[in-house]
C-alpha cells in the first residue's frame, strides 16, 4: 500500500494552506480533491477580505492558493476519499483510486451552504444571491434587500446586513422569528429591517442580477413581488464531514471538534477550516487552521518518529512515562529528567521521558498506567513500576 507522510484531504483554502506549511516544514505532503482545486471560493465573483489582495475573483485567488502550493512541489491528486479508517496504529485513506497509509491526516473538506431550492436560485448565486453575509454584505451598500429565514443566523446576520443596505426585508414562513429574544428585540426594533410574515419565495427574477422575487403568503396563497437587488439565504450549512463521521467526535449537526492545535479526538488526525465546529467561516480563518493543522502534524509526526527510535526499536530501554496534563506528575518529569542525565553520564545510555497525556495511543499500546518507569524490551514491556513520589522513582530507577 502507498504510505505518506502527510495525507490532507481537500484542496479549498485550508487544505493548500495546509500543504505549504507542510511542505515548508519538509513533508511529504498528498493533497487530495475530488473537485476543482479552490473550494467554494470558486463559486464567487468577488473576494474583497483577503489581507493583500484588494480584489480578486473566487477562482483567481483559489488558483493563487494552488500555485502556490505547487511552488513548494505538493502533489496535488484527483479523487475522491470515501473514509479514513484506523487499522491498529496506522490511518487508512480510503479513496475511489485506492488506499492510502498515512502517518497524520488533516481532513479539510469544507462545508456546503443548504439551497432554498426555489427556481431562479441556482442562476443567480453570485448575482445578489448569496449565502454569506460577512462575504457579500458590503457590495449591497444603500440597496434594498432580503435575507430568508428565520432563525438565529438569519436575525443576526440581518441586522449586520443594515449596516450597508438601506432596508433589510425578513421573509420567514411561520409569524415569529425562532431567534433567542435579545436578538429578535434588536431586530424588530431597527428601522432598516422589515419582517414579511408566513410567506415564502417562489421564484427569483432577474435579467442577470436580481432584481425581483415573488413572494408567496403561505396562510392566504396571494403572491407579490418585493423589488429587491439581492437576496440572503440563511436557511443552513452544513459540514462536508462524510469521510470521517463517526470516526472523530463531532458537534451539533457533524461540526468537527478539534482543540486549538486543530487536533481532533482521534491522534493524528487534525480538522481544518469550515468543516470544524467554529465562529467564523471565511478564507481567512480557513488558511489560519489549515497553518496550525499543518505544524501540529509536522510535531505529531516527529515525534512518533521519535517515539518508534526511542521505545519501540531498542533491544532494551528504561523510560518514564507521566500525564503533562498533571502539575504533580509534571513536576515528577523534571526530577526524571535529572535523574536521566546523571545516569546517562555514568552509563552512556539515554533514558527517554514521554508525556503520555500527549501520547496517548503509545500508551495505550503499551498498557502503561501513568505516571510510571517502564522496562522495553524491542517495544514489548517486560517491568513497569507505578511511582508516586520522589522517592520512588529514584527507587525505581536505582
Ligand atoms: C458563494 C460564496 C462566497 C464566499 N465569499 C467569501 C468571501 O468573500 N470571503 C471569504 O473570506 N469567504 C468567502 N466564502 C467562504 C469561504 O469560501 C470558505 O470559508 C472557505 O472556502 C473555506 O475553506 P475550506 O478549505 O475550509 O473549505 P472549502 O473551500 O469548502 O474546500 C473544501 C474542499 O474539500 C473538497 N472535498 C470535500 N470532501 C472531499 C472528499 N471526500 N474527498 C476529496 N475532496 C473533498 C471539496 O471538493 C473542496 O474543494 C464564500 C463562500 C461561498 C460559498
Amino acid at each position: 500500500m502507498e504510505k505518506r507522510e502527510l495525507v490532507i484531504i481537500g484542496a479549498g483554502p485550508a487544505g493548500m494552506t495546509a500543504a505549504i506549511y507542510g511542505r515548508r516544514a519538509g513533508l511529504d505532503v498528498l493533497l487530495l480533491e475530488r473537485g476543482a482545486a479552490g473550494g467554494q471560493i470558486n463559486t464567487t465573483e468577488e473576494i474583497e477580505n483577503w489581507p493583500g489582495v484588494q480584489h480578486a475573483t473566487g477562482p483567481e485567488l483559489g488558483g493563487m492558493f494552488r500555485d502556490h502550493a505547487l511552488k513548494f512541489k505538493t502533489e496535488i491528486r484527483s479523487l475522491d476519499v470515501k473514509k479514513v479508517e484506523l487499522r491498529g496504529d496506522a490511518k487508512i485513506v480510503v479513496t475511489d483510486k485506492g488506499e492510502i497509509e498515512a502517518e497524520a491526516v488533516i481532513v479539510a473538506t469544507g462545508a456546503y451552504f443548504r439551497r432554498l431550492g426555489c427556481e431562479g436560485e441556482a442562476e443567480h448565486i453570485g448575482q445578489g444571491v448569496s449565502y454569506c453575509a460577512v462575504c457579500d454584505g458590503a457590495f449591497f451598500e444603500g440597496e434594498e434587500i432580503a435575507v430568508v429565514g428565520g432563525g438565529n443566523t438569519a436575525v443576526e446576520e440581518g441586522l449586520y446586513l443594515t449596516a450597508f443596505a438601506s432596508r433589510v426585508y425578513i421573509i420567514h414562513r411561520r409569524d415569529e422569528f425562532r431567534a433567542d429574544r435579545a436578538a429578535v428585540e434588536r431586530a424588530l426594533a431597527n428601522p432598516k429591517i422589515v419582517p414579511v410574515w408566513n410567506s415564502v419565495v417562489e421564484r427569483i427574477e432577474g435579467d442577470g442580477a436580481v432584481e425581483n422575487l415573488v413572494l408567496k403568503n403561505v396562510k392566504t396563497n396571494e403572491v407579490s413581488n418585493l423589488k429587491v437587488s439581492g437576496v440572503f439565504m440563511f436557511v443552513g450549512q452544513s459540514p462536508c464531514d462524510e469521510c470521517v463521521r463517526g470516526l472523530v467526535k463531532a458537534g451539533k449537526e457533524g461540526w468537527i471538534l478539534a482543540n486549538e492545535h486543530m487536533e481532533t479526538s482521534v491522534e493524528g488526525i487534525f480538522a481544518a477550516g469550515d468543516v470544524r465546529s467554529k465562529h467564523l467561516r471565511q478564507v481567512v480563518t480557513a488558511a489560519s487552521d489549515g497553518a496550525i493543522a499543518a505544524m501540529g502534524a509536522s510535531a505529531y509526526i516527529n515525534e512518533q518518529l521519535h517515539l518508534r527510535s526511542a521505545l519501540l526499536e531498542p533491544e532494551s530501554v528504561t523510560a518514564f512515562f507521566y500525564s503533562g496534563a498533571d502539575a504533580d506528575q509534571a513536576r515528577l518529569s523534571n526530577e526524571a529528567e535529572k535523574i536521566a542525565k546523571e545516569k546517562g553520564k555514568e552509563n552512556g545510555k539515554k533514558m527517554p521521558i514521554i508525556d503520555g497525556y500527549k501520547n496517548n495511543r503509545m500508551i495505550e499500546k503499551l498498557g502503561v498506567a501513568l505516571p510510571s518507569v517502564v522496562e522495553l524490551r524491542r517495544g514489548t514491556v517486560s517491568k513497569a513500576v507505578k511511582v508516586a513520589s520522589e522517592a520512588d522513582l529514584a527507587e525505581a530507577l536505582a
